[in-house]
């Protein structure tokens, strides 16, 4: 996961506009919603599919004009708002590319739902592990309460797909 965040910092990701680049005529469009080029940002922020994902996490940003905003930009910006901010947020990042990756290759489009469940029931097991393992880190969801009811911790298995 530590590599997989250096390759989105530095844009080392194969959205469809960077395969574009490479190679002219290829589809740069969001295989999620069809409406607009694959930028980085708008596969893991700006897709419309999306919008509901970020709504129920509870993050928002200041609006920036596309053309002068990075996806560094955008997680700079999130550094301000805090440490669990940005650890839901690169979660829920691996989820989206993840879920995306799914799309293009098994055509499968996973609900909104259930990477909702599945970034939440991973935050809860990081919050599990830094408290049990001598509990000096701040309880990532003590702090953390994104709007969503009911709570609920699940098991994640068949239905998510790995990294490439
Ligand atoms: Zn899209």
């Amino acid at each position: 996961m530590k590599f997989t965040c250096w390759r989105f910092l530095h844009n080392y990701i194969p959205t469809k506009v960077n395969l574009f680049q490479r190679r002219p005529g290829s589809n740069r469009m969001c295989h999620r919603c069809g409406g607009g080029p694959e930028t980085l940002l708008h596969a893991c922020r700006d897709c419309p599919g999306l919008l509901e994902l970020w709504d129920k996490l509870g993050v928002t940003w200041d609006a920036i004009p596309p053309n002068d905003e990075t996806f560094m930009s955008w997680i700079s910006e999130l550094f301000d708002k805090g440490e669990q901010c940005v650890q839901i947020v690169i979660l829920a990042i691996w989820v989206i590319w993840n879920s995306r990756n799914g799309i293009i290759h098994e055509r499968y489009h996973q609900p909104i739902q259930s990477l909702l469940t599945f970034i939440l029931g991973y935050a809860w097991e990081l919050q599990s592990l830094s408290t049990e393992g001598g509990g000096c880190r701040a309880p990532i969801l003590e702090v953390w309460r994104p709007p969503v009811e009911p709570w609920v911790r699940v098991n994640f298995d068949a239905g998510f797909y790995s990294d490439p």
